[in-house]
């Protein structure tokens, strides 16, 4: 079955035209979903009630009651590390396999306010550690373009089942670029807000000074109204912008108003030649569209990867010391002592990527190496911030690709960590720096893979991320291509 409607604001206008009802649109996903999920292992658990939803948001459309939102009915997935209320939130992990949260997260709250289509909880990385969503302990999910790849990580399930059609929209996080890097590889849409932008509250932490929740979807015009769904202050969340602010698409957005940064070739080493020409030819769509373009380099990009992993894996081992299989997590059956029930528990409950983070991050945090480590770290993460503030005020936007290459082949990165760290090189800087990047659909490789580049902005500035790409997809097609690895 193929639909006609690709994105929010095609379905919009049907619903409004009374062409297609929100039952008719659930029975249609649900069929869709159910068949190609088969296949691609992209959903960890479906909602059992989504048809009798889709009834009671038509009643509420129907008679009105001044309910009015651009998500009312539109299917749509949350990662399986945001929090559903009675609804199992696993992380992907054996550690929280039968976990059903006393509450939703805020972001999942305010969709469901929205009048959004729950259809079910996304395949992910096992905390969302990692970077093909082969860490998931309940197997791995599939590239929709091409079964044999992975789709990317950690938040793979999302990106690919809104790839698939299986759904509108996912929400991910972003930790070190887990909404962007399988938003590349599967051809989508995703953004990781300015830190502050989306409460985290009832996101399972990670890295909580790292982590954001963000929209994925099949155009920076959907992404734009699901941020604005989820997005805003939160009584919960002190890491919170305090203002509001819209993330509306402007109509009267002039793109030639503002100032690219582009990176010259000598500086993107390593780079799939695909990926190279694929970025020079967007970086000319820019210029076509007016902008003027400056050269610029990564600042400081060396230091990336090491801070990043330093710093995420010390929060991390803090963050997880919770699971200790008496106040939370799975517990092993032993006869032995508390302190041999806590190791053996979290020796079965975790995956051995989590456990690598743990030491790591224990390591940098234990007192002979703090200094060296951990301490040396934050120093570097201001001097990182404040070389992205030095760069933003030379230009508005800075395009830079969002991975190496185009998705690898199932098994094959999961082989060699310290690579699959290695290739966080262009999503982590955002992270550090708290800064929005959002990647989006810009051509393919020789075997039909989707690539994907990103465009980074000033804190803040993620209106003006959504409002470029937004124009770029007006005059452009890649984001409206089909997967193929789906038999239709
Ligand atoms: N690949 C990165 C990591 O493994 C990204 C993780 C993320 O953004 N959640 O840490």
């Amino acid at each position: 079955m193929k639909s006609t409607y690709r994105t929010i604001a095609d379905i919009q206008e049907a619903m409004k035209n009374k062409k297609v009802s929100v039952p008719e649109l659930a029975q249609e996903y649900i069929i869709k979903a159910d068949k190609w999920d088969q296949s691609l292992h992209a959903f960890l658990s479906v909602s059992d009630e989504r048809l009798m939803d889709a009834v009671k948001i038509q009643k509420c459309l129907d008679g009105r009651n001044g309910f009015h939102s651009p998500l009312a009915g539109i299917p749509y997935g949350l990662k399986d590390n945001i929090s559903t209320l009675n609804m199992r939130t696993t992380c992907a992990s054996k550690m929280l396999k039968d976990y059903r949260p006393p509450y939703s997260a805020t972001a999942a709250e305010r969709l469901k306010r929205a009048g959004a289509l729950l259809f079910g909880k996304l395949n992910m990385d096992e905390f969302a550690m990692g970077a093909t969503t082969e860490t998931s302990y309940f197997g791995i999910t599939k590239n929709p373009w091409n079964l044999s790849h992975v789709p990317g990580g950690s938040s793979g399930g999302s990106a690919a089942a809104v790839a698939a059609e299986e759904i509108f929209f996912a929400l991910g996080s972003d930790t070190g670029g887990s909404i962007r890097q399988p938003a590349a590889y599967c051809g989508i849409t995703g953004l990781k807000p300015t830190y502050g932008t989306v409460s985290r509250y009832g996101l399972v932490a990670f890295s909580s000074s790292f982590d954001q929740i963000g929209p994925m979807a099949r155009s920076a015009e959907d992404c734009a109204l699901v941020l604005n769904a989820i997005a805003g202050p939160d009584k919960r969340d002190m890491t919170l912008f305090p203002k509001n602010s819209s993330f509306q698409i402007d109509p009267d957005f002039n793109i030639s108003d503002y100032k690219l940064g582009y990176i010259p070739e000598s500086d993107l080493e390593n780079v799939q030649t695909a990926i190279s020409e694929v970025y020079q030819d967007t970086a000319k769509v820019f210029e076509h569209l007016h902008m003027q373009i400056s050269c610029c380099s990564l600042p400081l990009s060396n230091l990336y990867i090491p801070i990043y992993y330093i710093l995420s894996s010390a929060e991390a081992s803090a963050n997880l010391a919770r699971y200790n299989g008496i106040r939370y997590g799975f517990q092993a059956e032993t006869e032995e002592n508390f302190e041999e029930l806590m190791t053996t528990s979290r020796s079965l409950g975790f995956g051995n990527e989590v456990k690598r983070r743990i030491l790591l991050g224990t390591f940098v945090l234990s007192e002979v190496y703090y200094h060296a480590y951990y301490f040396k770290a934050q120093m570097l993460r201001r001097k990182i911030i404040r070389a992205y503030e030095d760069l933003f005020e030379k230009v508005d936007l800075l395009l830079l690709p969002t991975t190496f290459t185009t998705a690898p082949k199932l098994g094959t990165t999961i082989q060699n960590p310290v690579d699959m760290y290695r290739s966080d090189l262009f999503t982590v800087a955002a992270n550090l720096a708290g800064l929005p990047a959002i990647s989006f659909p810009c051509g393919f490789d020789e075997k039909g893979l989707p690539i994907g580049l990103q465009l980074m902005a000033a804190r803040g500035m993620d209106h003006l991320l959504l409002n470029a790409v937004h124009i770029f997809q007006k005059n452009t097609d890649y984001h409206s291509m089909i997967a193929k690895g789906m038999q239709r």
